[in-house]
């Protein structure tokens, strides 16, 4: 990835530079060193931004344009995506220090998100409604919304703005786009790959910027038709206020703290590999973490034996070699808020079990150990808030109303994990957890086909699936006197 190169913002098919002429340092995590420079936007750059949307929007070009062709368009940016697939992997990597390892993996599945809306394209229908009078006719419409907003996390930039942009666009809205000011690349890479797939200028574009300043000026805009944001739930509060004041609807997918239970009749080798990978996979900073372990008191000493060991043995390293198994937190705050979560459960009482330490890794970057806390209670702020970090904190319980009563204790519903090899406790599980996603002897599973939603304060309104398409159109009733 070239070095210290400057990123505009993109909008309406060009690269534009910032109306305040000023850009930001983003940093590789490995090494802290300097990447690129990104545009600071501001309220005005949004405003271009959505004024462009707003005329791709009413244009002919893409207004115009039947629904079979617009699943076209989609699935050739499937295939531009698909194409640059390696190059992607690598842009997220240098940027956030996820593992190369699983961006390829996930690269390669993101032209699915892509190719699952563009066969749904030309399926959104209105219906023709029973009218009381025969002599009227009543049908609905499924109307686009207009010009969508889409404001995203650093954790995994372009699966999650895909989320948000093939229901959208699928739909027939277009698309104004704010990344995390830690990883603006690949969101404004993905612009331009738009246009390479045909996609008229306009439909996606890319404000990059502070949350404070050119999120916060997305979200104000008068002319946004629907917030679609995935963050934290601190954030995800203040926009689902002022999407709520103006009238239009916000998808907001948020925080989570999600328990990962194991029974004594599971799998222990699975198990114990899930909680690992439930945890420490991508440092921990996924909102599904599996933060909260609970294990049946008598396998409690055999489970956290094989998760320790297993801990100790996990590879910190150069995100883009081979052999690693853990790379850095996203950036130093990040670092410096997970060994204040640790420092804190110590004073809570915890025990550290396994880890509990910063390391540069001696690549100078922001890393942080595989870390196992124990002696931990629900009450406890390492138990209750989420850390973002590859943090467990393991407890132990005694029957399934114990952990059910344990696991659904929390102000978060996002996701949750079961091990169990006995099937009417895998459904009663399932059906007990106040979750919105629960897996049964896997976890992380996921899919553009499965629909997702945060309960509690994880969330509201779904994304993936069919039923997100409601949330990118509105309905009209048209009455026809015949
Ligand atoms: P964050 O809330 O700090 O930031 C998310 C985005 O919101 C960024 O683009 C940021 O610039 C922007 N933002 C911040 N303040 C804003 C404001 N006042 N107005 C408008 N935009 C604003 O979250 P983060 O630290 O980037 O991401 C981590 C969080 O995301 C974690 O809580 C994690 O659980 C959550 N997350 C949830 C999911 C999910 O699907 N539920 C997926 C990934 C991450």
């Amino acid at each position: 990835m070239p070095e210290n190169q400057r990123h505009g913002h993109f909008i309406a098919g060009e690269t534009v530079q910032p109306s305040s002429g000023e850009y930001f340092d983003s940093l590789n995590p490995a090494t802290g060193e300097v990447l690129y420079q990104a545009a600071r936007g501001n309220a005005e750059d949004v405003a271009r931004a959505v004024h462009a949307a707003r005329r791709a929007f009413e244009d002919t070009r893409w207004r115009g344009l039947s629904q079979t062709r617009r699943g076209r368009l989609l699935r050739a940016l499937g295939d531009v995506i698909a194409e640059h697939a390696d190059e992607l992997a690598h842009i997220e990597t240098y940027d956030n220090g996820k593992l190369l390892r699983e961006m390829r993996g996930q690269m390669a599945a993101l032209p699915e998100y892509l190719y699952y809306y563009a066969g749904l394209a030309d399926k959104i229908q209105g219906d023709v409604i029973p009218a009381s009078d025969r002599r009227l006719l009543n049908y609905t419409l499924r109307e686009p919304l207009g010009v969508v907003g889409a404001i995203t996390p650093w954790n995994s930039p372009l699966t999650l703005t895909t989320s948000k942009l093939a229901p959208a666009l699928c739909a027939g809205n277009t698309i104004v786009i704010k990344p995390s000011e830690y990883t603006s690349a690949s969101v404004l890479r993905l612009a331009e790959l738009a246009i390479e797939a045909g996609l008229p200028p306009g439909v996606v574009n890319v404000v990059t910027g502070f949350g404070a300043e050119a999120g916060q000026a997305l979200v104000d805009h008068p002319d946004l038709t629907k917030i679609s944001f995935t963050g934290s739930t601190q954030t995800g509060a203040r926009i689902a206020s002022a999407a709520a004041s103006r009238f239009i609807g916000s998808t907001l997918e948020l925080g989570g703290k999600s328990p990962n239970i194991v029974f004594a009749d599971a799998d222990l080798h699975n198990a114990s590999m899930g909680v690992v990978a439930g945890i420490f996979a991508a440092a921990g900073q996924t909102c599904i973490a599996g933060s909260r372990v609970f294990v049946q008191k008598g396998v409690y000493d055999e489970l956290l034996e094989r998760v320790t060991a297993r801990a100790r043995s996990i590879r910190i390293g150069d995100p883009l070699a081979d052999a690693t198994e853990l790379g850095p937190l996203a950036f130093a705050a990040q670092r410096d808020k997970v060994a204040g979560y640790v420092d804190l459960g110590r004073e809570e009482g915890a025990t550290v079990l396994v880890g509990g330490r910063a390391t540069d890794a001696g690549l100078g970057g922001y890393f942080y150990e595989p870390t196992v806390l124990t002696d931990v209670t629900n009450d406890m702020r390492v138990v209750r808030e989420e850390i973002f970090g590859p943090v467990a904190a393991v407890m132990p319980f005694d029957d399934e109303d114990d952990v059910v009563r344990l696991a659904n204790d929390t102000d978060f519903g996002l996701a949750a994990g079961v091990w169990t090899s006995n099937l009417a406790r895998a459904h009663r599980m399932a059906a007990r957890l106040d979750a919105g996603t629960v897996w049964v002897n896997t976890y992380r599973a996921m899919s553009p086909m499965s629909p997702r939603q945060g309960f509690k304060n994880s969330g509201a309104g779904v994304e993936h699936g069919t039923e997100t398409i409601r949330d990118y159109t509105r309905l009209k009733s048209v009455w026809i006197n015949t």
